[in-house]
């Protein structure tokens, strides 16, 4: 009976990865992107939560979070990553799936026309998803297409094209093999239970010296020398030899994924990757807790530089300032300000300071003036605060 082959499985889990990337953006939850760190808008959304730049400690979790988890992929799954999920083996598998149909049938020429029509057309899928990531999927297009007000974005977008169809036609494995630093870096991350790919020392004797896995192997090295850095740990190498192990006797192949070095395949959990996997879980509650307890407004205040204090013909006294309110919630809320402190009687602010708009998500800026009776000059300290109706949200401590 023929065996399971690893290729197929690796073919729909790079295919799902593919459907994901290119769908993801378009997702949204609430309203909001599900997953998008946006420009424009200097908003990172997770799950549609959106986290502003300047709630930096949240955006900084999400991205130590990130690195956190990439680390404890490499430490259980090890290279898996490079020959299973990584952006760069993916696109080149894509080729080989997309160029293989054609392959055999057409004259070379043809083939070699066709090759590159396909490297061009994946490169430009990907430099529009990559843009997608970065602003709302529906205005790529429309922005690509007026040159002369986004020359900076179809700049990019030409250079990514390129860049990207270079690496698919040149670069190829080759970026891989020679100067990607992660499969050195990885080996610092090795595990006791971190999943390897191995000949089978212990049935090396039943090899036939066929040199199919040598043969179906993209990185160019024989796995029967042992661990090597240059594997990728895609597998095509444990297809290769079942397909000529399943016509023997006891049919099994000679190369497997393993956890750990040592015989036997359960997976155990070692110090690096508990390690790992308890800042992953501190990081996560941190997250959650942050996201739980964030403030629903952001307030800042701020002299008008430009405009001194003014003498009025009764005596009291004006200055102008400039507030920046930032509405974090997810609906256009009303803001007011008001002036407290010990020092507050005889002072009044003037302007538009009630029933202030600020839509979902935005800031607003505000000037008004702080007007100083004669009898309360000069002011002690005094406190500005942000209100949501009655109830405050943030004060700040100001000195006219
Ligand atoms: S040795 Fe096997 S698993 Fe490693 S890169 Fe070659 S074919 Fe893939
Ligand atoms: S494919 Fe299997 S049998 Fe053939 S050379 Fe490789 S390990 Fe040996």
């Amino acid at each position: 009976m023929p065996l399971p082959r690893i290729t197929h499985k690796r073919q729909l889990v790079q295919g799902l990865l593919i459907v994901t990337a290119l769908l993801m953006p378009f997702v949204t939850i609430t309203g909001n992107p599900f997953l998008r760190m946006d420009i424009a808008r200097m908003t990172l959304f997770l799950a549609g939560i959106p986290l502003r730049i300047d709630q930096f400690y949240l955006v900084l979790l999400v991205v130590l979070l990130g690195v956190v988890t990439f680390l404890l992929l490499t430490a259980v799954l090890g290279r898996v990553w490079c020959g299973w999920l990584c952006p760069q083996t993916v696109l080149n598998d894509l080729m080989d799936v997309v160029t293989r149909g054609f392959k055999s049938k057409l004259p070379v020429s043809v083939v070699r026309l066709l090759e590159h029509l396909s490297a061009l057309i994946i490169a430009k899928l990907v430099a529009f998803n990559m843009f997608c990531w970065f602003m709302p999927p529906g205005q790529v297009v429309p922005d690509l297409l007026h040159f002369s007000e986004h020359r900076f974005m179809v700049v990019t977008f030409l250079l990514m094209t390129l860049f990207g169809y270079l690496n698919l036609m040149l670069i190829k494995r080759s970026f891989c093999r020679g100067y990607c630093p992660y499969g050195r870096f990885q080996t610092a991350l090795m595990d006791v239970g971190t999943l390897n790919l191995s000949f089978l020392e212990e049935t090396r004797e039943r090899c036939v010296r066929c040199n199919a896995c040598v043969r179906s192997c993209p990185m160019g090295i024989d796995i029967r020398n042992g661990f090597q850095v240059e594997c990728i740990c895609c597998g095509r190498c444990i297809d290769a030899c079942r397909a000529v192990m399943e016509k023997k006797p006891d049919g099994l192949g000679l190369i497997g994924y393993r956890f750990g070095m040592v015989r036997g395949t359960r997976f155990r959990l070692g110090n690096i990757t508990a390690i790992l996997l308890f800042a992953m879980l501190l990081l996560i509650t941190g997250l959650i807790w942050g996201v739980l307890t964030r403030t629903q407004s952001a307030f800042a205040v701020q002299r008008v530089a430009t405009a001194d204090q003014r003498r009025l013909p009764d005596g009291s006294f004006a200055q102008p300032w400039r507030a920046i309110i930032g509405n974090r919630s997810q609906a256009t809320q009303m803001y007011s300000l008001r002036i407290t402190g010990d020092s507050a009687g005889g002072v009044e602010l003037l302007g538009q300071v009630h029933d202030i708009e600020v839509a979902a998500n935005q800031h607003r800026e505000v000037i008004f003036m702080i007007h100083i009776a004669k009898k309360a000059h000069p002011p002690g300290k005094l406190q500005l605060q942000l209100l949501l109706g009655d109830r405050p949200q943030a004060t700040v401590a100001i000195s006219p």
